[in-house]
């Protein structure tokens, strides 16, 4: 009998009633004869508050036990959950990461998993339990307990769908799939039924927040379908998978936007080799990650060189450039924390000249200036000021007629 991996977002368990919704949904699945292994995240903000509480305790916490600290947030929500299908007299059982047999590598807070064992899931779904895993978590080799990173579940359903070779795995979440663009600034905003993995991870990569990327990625790998639907309505959600979708070529399938940008701009820097790797990599160690990075042609062997972070990296990673942009003689170091970041997106853009031509110029009948451009094949980004983000979405959803359905 084929497995069902669902996951349920940390919205869609916020509290007892929404845990209730989500164990009636589980076991209809399991009514239907079906075995069911959901996996899910920490109830509502629980993994802020946490990050908000330890912070508060100790302004560097070690990371393992900052991950020790955040994996308790699943553990609630899994055993909530796993209560909940007992009060409605079904067989469920909530287990751990490392219970489920999640393995991954030592690196807190950004774990990788490097395998999964799952006899015990198949062994408790063979006893005819509903499986309920703790997303966003694993355990090393030395057995200490891991995270994957912020928004790690969706990684960890994909995963054992992939492991449990599942025909689908199931995303439920507080929207009703993907969009053409974020409703909530563009109100004709379509969902779209389908979309190919590497147009969602470009969405994903470039702000829309419905998955993490990480996950689509691993999806695209092991060819496995995802589908984002809602966990609140009964309506066909968004299936993101690897077929061919003829309906896409020559079309911007998508708007995505993200305001969390930071700037940083290193004027002057001799143009010699080994200037970029002396900037960038004491940020790699730390583990900062740089977005768009910018080099301008030099004049008279000087040239000017801009990226982009997170804004909750920009501190830290002023502190890391101040200094070795003085060491390499650079005039002077400039940053802004008020960007945002607006991309069109679609596999129909690859090798079809005007798109770009397009989305300056609708930007530019907006007033906006346009600081830094990137692209990709199926993807031309542009980072802008935060505050004109809203109105790029809009002219653009509008200009590349996504609103038409
Ligand atoms: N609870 C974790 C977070 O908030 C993981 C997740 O939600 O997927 O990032
Ligand atoms: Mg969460």
């Amino acid at each position: 009998m084929a497995i069902v991996v669902q996951k349920y977002g940390g919205s869609s368990v916020a509290d007892a009633d929404k845990i209730r919704n989500v164990a009636r949904r589980i076991a209809e699945k399991y009514t239907k004869g079906e075995k069911v292994v959901a996996v899910v995240s920490a109830m509502g903000d629980t993994t802020d508050n946490l990050l908000d509480l330890a912070s508060k305790i100790n302004a560097n916490p070690e990371p393992r036990e900052m991950d020790l600290l955040l994996s308790t947030g699943e553990i609630v929500s899994s055993t909530l959950l796993a209560m909940a299908l007992h009060a409605s007299g079904f067989k469920a059982i909530a287990l751990s990461g490392p219970q489920a047999g999640i393995s991954t590598d030592a690196s807190f807070s950004r774990a990788r998993i490097t395998g999964i064992q799952p006899r015990r899931i198949i062994k408790e779904l063979d006893r005819g339990n509903i499986v309920i895993v703790a997303g966003f978590q694993g355990m090393t080799k030395d057995k200490d307990i891991t995270t994957l990173g912020r928004g790690g579940s969706d990684t960890t359903a994909v995963a054992l769908a992939v492991s449990l070779k599942a025909n689908i795995c199931e995303i439920y979440t507080d929207v009703e799939g993907v969009y053409t663009a974020d409703p909530r600034i563009v109100p004709e905003a379509n969902k779209l039924s389908e979309i190919g993995y590497e147009e969602m991870l470009e969405m994903a990569t470039s702000g829309a927040k419905v998955m993490h990327h990480r996950a689509v990625e691993l999806g695209q790998v092991f060819n496995m379908p995802i589908l984002v639907a809602s966990s609140y309505v009964e309506k066909p959600g968004t299936i993101i998978h690897g077929g061919d979708n003829m309906e896409a070529r020559n079309k911007v399938r998508g708007i995505a936007h993200d305001m969390d940008v930071a700037k940083i701009t290193i004027a002057g820097v001799p143009d010699r080799p080994g200037i970029a790797a002396a900037i960038f990599l004491p940020m790699a160690r730390e583990g900062i990650s740089v977005d768009t990075i910018v080099q301008n042609a030099s004049a008279n062997n000087i040239t000017d060189l801009t990226f982009t972070v997170s804004r909750g990296d920009l501190k830290k990673a002023m502190e890391i450039v101040k200094p070795v942009a003085h060491e390499i003689g650079a005039k002077e170091c400039l940053s802004n924390s008020a960007m945002g970041k607006v991309s069109i997106i679609g596999i129909g853009m690859q090798n079809t000249p005007g798109y770009a031509a397009k989305m300056f110029q609708t930007l530019s009948e907006q007033g906006i200036n346009i600081e830094l451009i990137t692209t990709s094949e199926i993807r031309i980004t542009c980072i802008i000021s935060e505050d004109k983000i809203k109105d790029a979405v809009k002219a653009l959803h509008k200009v590349f007629e996504l609103d038409k359905g």
